[in-house]
């Protein structure tokens, strides 16, 4: 994935960037930030090799010898930072940046520097940038990638063009999972909604054992629960502890149900079902909580999510959710 077209959804950003390459004058320095796998890291390849073609259109040739270097990795004029720590060090930004910046561009227009994961870099490697980045030579750029910009220092910031990558919409996670594997729509459905807007997490998902094993898990305590007397109830809750750290995948996947249940409940009608591999399980929650069970489990989930944010106890709070579950 190395030319816009290639690049699922984000349509204003590349438009912006196509112009800005246009333009010949790009800013020296942007930051891409949003959530991992939504097309960071592809988009700047993009740029790249958009800024440094030979033959300067709105497209990238794919043809002349900077388009050919870029896509087979060995452009030398295309730098991808590398980091061996947990954290980016000031050495690296030595000897990745600072003493290749400069040299001018070997063969294309522009010496681009990519930086994945630059919020990780730390105080002293920031400020080690930031000399770069106020006086940077007129053929350098820099595509810092960070899920996280608010980690960097507001005087690198500053000096950056911050551009927000949203999550992708469910329905282009679900087209690309289609087109990209063999899952059948019912199961590309269910990954494009459990992928929170990224295709690498869908991707990721669709071979994942343990998140099949999550989906079982889930639906056997709520399939539990409908008929569970009280301590039942809170040896269920107790459960749950060992997935605090999924807590996100669990409270998904139970609002998707519940979802569901309602839209069985108040249509009678499975055209819009999530989990369309669970029908006999969706109508017996719908039929044994209801619609007003329903709706009022699905504020719980949503204020469960709001104190899970805030370092809400998993287990506490599943207890309360379960215990609304036999409100009648
Ligand atoms: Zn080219």
């Amino acid at each position: 994935m190395l030319d816009f077209d290639d690049i699922i959804g984000h349509q204003r950003i590349k438009d912006r960037l196509i112009a800005e390459a246009a333009s010949k004058r790009p800013r020296h320095a942007y930051i891409f930030d949003g959530t991992e796998g939504v097309g960071r890291q592809s988009t700047a390849l993009a740029f790249a090799r958009l800024l440094n073609c030979e033959e300067g259109g709105s497209k990238a040739c794919k043809k002349c010898g900077s388009c050919v270097r870029i896509a087979e990795g060995y452009d030398l004029d295309v730098i991808t930072v590398q980091r061996e720590k947990r954290d980016i060090t000031v050495d690296v930004i030595r000897e990745q940046i600072n003493q290749k910046i400069v040299f001018a561009p070997h063969l294309s227009r522009y010496k681009v520097f990519i930086m994945p994961e630059a919020d990780k870099m730390n105080v002293a490697a920031q400020n080690a940038l930031l000399k770069t980045l106020e006086e940077p030579p007129e053929y350098a750029l820099f595509i810092l990638i960070t899920s996280n910009c608010g980690r960097l220092l507001p005087t690198v910031l500053s000096r950056c063009a911050v551009i927000k990558f949203d999550p992708l919409p469910m329905d282009a996670v679900r087209a690309y999972l289609a087109k990209e594997t063999a899952l059948s729509s019912d199961e590309a459905n269910i990954y494009a909604l459990y992928s929170r807007g990224s295709i690498e997490k869908a991707m990721e998902l669709q071979s994942s054992e343990s998140f099949k094993e999550l989906r079982r898990y889930t639906k056997d305590i709520c399939s539990r629960l409908l008929n569970a007397d009280l301590i039942e109830v809170f040896e269920i809750a107790e459960g749950t502890k060992q997935y605090k750290d999924n807590y996100q995948d669990i409270t998904g996947m139970i609002r998707s149900y519940f979802r569901d249940a309602l839209i069985w409940a108040t249509t009678r009608d499975m055209k819009h079902i999530i989990n369309a591999d669970n029908v006999e399980f969706i109508k017996n929650l719908a039929d044994r909580l209801g619609v007003r069970v329903l709706l009022l489990l699905n504020e719980e989930l949503t204020d469960m999510e709001k104190s899970m944010r805030t370092n809400g106890d998993f287990q506490l709070l599943c207890e309360e959710l379960f215990l609304k579950m036999k409100e009648k």
